[in-house]
């Protein structure tokens, strides 16, 4: 397979009986994939759009997202997958950013759209996944799709187009969307099997737990890979640890891909049992580092091959893989590595001048993967400095030993894992700037057994205030996703800076990692 549309129509006609996707013990066949994805295609089409326009979706998956997963790509518009846990201005900023027409929305999130209705830029088109109340002029999905005919637009695909925009935070505290074209989610695969690597042996006969969402690319891909092989998927569209399990036992997941958080929470279910995972042959993990201590008790409890992967939006997901003979805990300093480069993958590690560094010499790591994005969608002096000649900068700082395995040992990127979302300090401290009591702001990541890291705001109040935590709270929840409001608040006098008056964010963090410089 070269594109997603190839990747339909080919699993369709080769096995259109055999299940695709799990959803709400509702089983879903290749050919019902095909045959929707189809009329989402049409339908987009006959709205008259042109190929790579952004059409969003912002919805909790279910299998109406995978239809218009595959639907955009059919018609060669181009998919913006969002969050759904921003809050209604963040929301807003990435509609109008991507300049997107038609927008999915699942609706429970048909309020948030509301209040953001007046300042949409370019939406013609808003279609509510679930019927609509009547009193709503959106559209209902399902009635408008079995409007359209389930025959396959005859277009032509290029691997090289982009198919979905996925939004990363930056640095900058703006988010960026990340082009991906088809290529991404078959060429670093399709390289490997030519190498006779086998992988985490994906297969037929698997069934994948979809625990991770698709909006963010290790979701994306990982239910892509499921279906490159044909096997099955099942949805779990929140992250409920207890449903977690249950859909294990009940479908016999044979692979499963989680972010650290989720193993935790996993194992700290009362209805958690080693057997509930005696089907689990494959577990990949990554998106963040992951404690030692929860590695061993994940190892220790679910007995089967354990996978990490170190990749990031911008590299197509993986690049980096720590496989099952490198988990053994005789080899502690081995454990702590990301992995090795995949087939196909490059890694070198340059200093602040750019210049390459030897083994166990710290630096930049740079990743070149056949998977890599397109660039960032409007952002060429962004992508300028993150994309030279097919190196992506990652941003994360780190070394690699005589034999090749990667150690990621912090970042030069201020950016904070909270349970696999990533937080960007600037965004945060901007948002809270804008109290009236606040005089200076600073927020880093603090370590957290539960979450991986949690965001703690240092602050200087104004003279004359005496603010107080849930004030704090409150006013921050109004502005950011939930997931980025920080968990923990510290009143300070002032904030430690250097000479030219930078806070020195380091000497905020040293009290809390002892590791890291
Ligand atoms: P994202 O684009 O959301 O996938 O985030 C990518 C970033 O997550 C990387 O640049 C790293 O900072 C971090 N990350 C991903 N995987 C790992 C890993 N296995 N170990 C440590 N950090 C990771
Ligand atoms: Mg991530």
């Amino acid at each position: 397979f070269q594109t997603l549309p190839d990747l339909s129509a080919k699993q369709a006609s080769q096995i259109p009986n055999k299940i695709a996707l799990i959803y709400e013990d509702e089983l879903y066949t290749y050919a019902q994939l095909e045959q929707n994805a189809n009329r989402v295609a049409q339908g987009l089409l006959q709205l008259g759009l042109s190929p790579q326009t952004r059409v969003a979706i912002l919805a909790k998956d279910s299998l109406a997202s995978y239809e218009i997963l595959f639907g955009c790509a059919k018609s060669k518009t181009v998919l913006v997958t969002i969050n759904w846990r921003l809050v209604a201005q963040e929301v807003l900023f990435i509609l109008n950013d991507s300049q997107t027409e038609v927008l999915f929305v699942g609706k429970e999130f048909l309020p948030l759209i509301e209040q953001i209705k007046p300042d949409l830029q370019n939406i013609k088109t808003i279609i509510s996944i679930e019927q609509p109340d009547a009193s709503m002029e959106y559209r209902d999905y399902t009635s408008w799709k079995n409007q359209h005919s389930n025959q396959s637009p005859a277009l032509d695909y290029l691997p090289e187009d982009v198919t979905v925009q996925i939004y990363t935070s930056g640095t900058t505290g703006l988010p960026k969307g990340v082009q991906l074209a088809h290529y991404s989610f078959f060429r670093l695969m399709k390289g490997m099997q030519a190498q006779g690597d086998a992988w985490m042996n994906l297969n037929a006969q698997d069934t994948l737990l979809l625990s991770l969402p698709m909006f963010h690319i290790g979701g994306l891909w990982w239910t892509i890979q499921g279906m490159i092989v044909g096997g099955r998927g099942a949805v779990l569209n929140t992250f409920v640890p207890w449903r977690a399990l249950e859909l294990i036992e009940q479908y016999q997941i044979t692979k499963v891909a989680m972010v650290p958080a989720m193993i935790q929470f996993c194992m700290a279910e009362p209805t958690f049992d080693t057997t509930n995972f005696s089907s689990v042959q494959g577990f990949l993990y990554g998106g963040s580092p992951i404690a030692p201590t929860l590695l061993r008790q994940a190892m220790d409890a679910l007995q089967c091959g354990f996978f990490q992967i170190y990749g990031m939006t911008e590299t197509g997901n993986m690049a980096v893989c720590l496989r099952p003979e490198d988990h053994d805990f005789s080899n502690e300093t081995r454990l702590k590595a990301a992995g090795k480069p995949l087939p196909g993958v490059e890694v070198k590690i340059t200093n602040s001048q750019g210049e390459l560094l030897s083994a166990h010499q710290i630096g930049e790591i740079h990743l070149k993967s056949p998977s890599r994005m397109i660039g960032y969608w409007n952002r060429d002096e962004a992508t300028k400095k993150t994309l030279v000649d097919g190196w992506i900068s990652t941003g994360d700082v780190g070394y690699q030993d005589e034999e090749g395995y990667i150690f990621v040992c912090d970042r030069v990127k201020d950016m904070i894992i909270y349970a696999g979302e990533n937080l960007f300090p600037v965004e945060i401290e901007a948002a809270l700037s804008e109290h009236e009591g606040i005089e200076e702001v600073a927020v880093i990541g603090i370590p957290s057994e539960q979450w991986g890291e949690i965001p703690k705001a240092f602050i200087v109040q104004k003279p004359g205030y005496s603010l107080k935590k849930k004030v704090i709270l409150s006013f921050a929840k109004e502005r950011m996703a939930d997931f980025k409001v920080p968990r923990s608040v510290e009143f300070v006098d002032k904030l430690p800076r250097n000479p030219s008056g930078k806070v020195l964010k380091r000497v905020l963090r040293e009290p809390y990692w002892n590791t890291m410089g």
